[in-house]
């Protein structure tokens, strides 16, 4: 029944399809939702299934499953594949280890601390850093924020607070923050969102004005959430000036780098995440612009000791041997953990530190490509700045939400859009490090040659006027 040799044979065969189907059909054959348990089999049965029958359901799963690792994926903020990283994360899946003690992950164990002690590193956090890898960047943001809950309000954690705590981000930041205030108790309506500046970036003085305010009003200013790469524009909020401001009030400073704090590893772009070292605690997602396959995302503190008291809980069922710096499992959100960190190492062994800096600059060499395009064309309108992942424009007036839709629909090209201040674009996201130039050139030209094929898309103008 189970035999793992016979299982990887298949399992290679199935990725040869995949490749394949990749080559031949970058953008999947898209199944309408609601025909989607007529078109493939997905039933579970009482009787086993034939092997040969078996195979051909897996492959018509793989046939039409969304590719996100093609020249034709620009949808997220993930796309590509780093090879050694699936590697890595294939042998994580049959290690099947759990990250919690050093007695059933062994070596994990120095490889996850590894990762975390080098990204300190890099950063500039001292000697009393460290980390943990969460679930992704919306737990690596619900992490920071109950540690610095836990910080200001020492009593949170066994009394539940004793004050409304206030928290502040920018608008411009990840939803998560609003999810997470009411996960944490913090409340929703205890959220500031701070104003951002023309370039998508948090308004420090905004912010000050807005902390002296909630002293006034007796609250208690608590956590701020700064982005580094905002989910639409990319925007960098300025730490440096956040930092003065959450020195001087005691506040708890995360820097939420899930899109593009992987900057860290770039001599060229380090400098658009300056003052990190003066922040509390740092979150990257090395599954979107290192393109390990999902999830892998780290968050790091600068002084442990937050992350020890907010986490740590004794269990002595659990925690027998080898002492709490091999005991990961005090200082993560889960009890069980999957090994995330495996398919980081396994890319930045074999690439090295400068490996990495290449994936990096590679993604703003290609949205430099795609700037300049827009830039001397113009049928272009661009909504994005320089220094940015995040190519946001709009073409010849067509709404961008039916042309995103048609290009989906019609398998063209898969891209989202998204909006700043009122007004919506085309979010052209040059994350995926694999692509080359001619990649992206070759994304304007298929969109352009589907829009002069397509003279009804709907005009801006006239999506207005339905609106109105
Ligand atoms: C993607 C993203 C997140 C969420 O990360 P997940 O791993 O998807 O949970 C948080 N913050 C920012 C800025 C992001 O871009």
């Amino acid at each position: 029944m189970s035999d793992i040799s016979s299982d990887l044979v298949l399992f290679n065969e199935l990725v040869e399809v995949l490749i394949n189907e990749e080559e031949q059909h970058p953008v999947a054959d898209r199944i309408q939702a609601d025909k989607l348990y007529d078109a493939i089999d997905l039933s579970l049965n009482e009787t086993a299934m034939v092997d040969e029958e078996f195979k051909a359901v897996l492959k018509d799963v793989i046939v039409s499953t969304p590719k996100t690792a093609t020249n034709l994926f620009f949808n997220q903020l993930f796309g590509g594949r780093q090879s050694k990283a699936v590697l890595g994360d294939l042998l994580a899946v049959v290690l099947n280890n759990s990250m919690y003690t050093y007695k059933v992950a062994g070596p994990q164990v120095g490889i996850e601390q590894e990762i975390i002690r080098q990204s300190c590193n890099i950063i500039g956090y001292g000697s009393k850093s460290n980390g943990t890898f969460p679930t992704g960047g919306s737990m690596s943001n619900y992490m920071a924020l109950v540690m610095g809950r836990d910080a200001k309000d020492s009593h949170a954690r066994t009394k539940g607070m004793s004050k409304p705590l206030i928290i502040y981000t920018s608008k411009e930041s990840h939803y998560s923050n609003d999810k997470n205030a009411s996960f944490a108790g913090i409340g929703r309506d205890n959220i500031r969102y701070i104003k951002s500046d023309s370039v998508g970036r948090m308004i420090p003085s905004a912010l000050e004005e807005q902390v002296k305010k909630d002293i006034e009003d007796g609250l208690v200013p608590t956590y701020v959430n700064s982005t580094a790469g905002t989910t639409v524009l990319g925007a960098f909020d300025p730490i440096n000036e956040i930092a003065d401001i959450t020195e001087k009030y005691g506040i708890w400073l995360h820097v939420d780098g899930a899109y593009c704090g992987s900057v860290i590893f770039s001599e060229k772009y380090k400098h658009l995440v300056d003052g990190l070292e003066r922040s509390d605690s740092f979150s990257y997602n090395a599954h979107k612009m290192l393109g390990t396959p999902l999830t892998c995302s780290i968050i790091l503190v600068n002084d442990k000791k937050h992350l020890h008291d907010s986490f740590s809980n004794d269990a002595d069922y659990l925690y027998q041997t080898d002492g709490d710096d091999f005991n990961l499992g005090k200082t993560s959100f889960q009890c069980g953990r999957r090994n995330d960190a495996l398919k980081f190492w396994t890319l930045w062994k074999s690439v090295g530190t400068k490996g990495l800096e290449q994936i990096v600059d590679q993604q703003f060499d290609l949205a430099n490509v795609a700037l300049d395009y827009i830039r001397s064309n113009p049928d272009y309108t661009l909504y994005s700045f320089d220094e940015s992942i995040s190519i946001c424009f709009n073409y010849k007036n067509i709404d961008p939400t039916a042309l995103c839709t048609a290009l989906y629909e019609n398998k063209i090209t898969v891209v989202g859009f998204g909006a700043f201040k009122g007004q919506v674009f085309v979010r052209l996201v040059t994350i995926n490090a694999n692509n080359e130039k001619v990649d992206i050139l070759n994304f304007f030209k298929v969109m352009e040659e589907f829009a002069a094929k397509n003279p009804n898309l709907k005009k801006v103008a006239e999506a207005v006027q339905v609106e109105a």
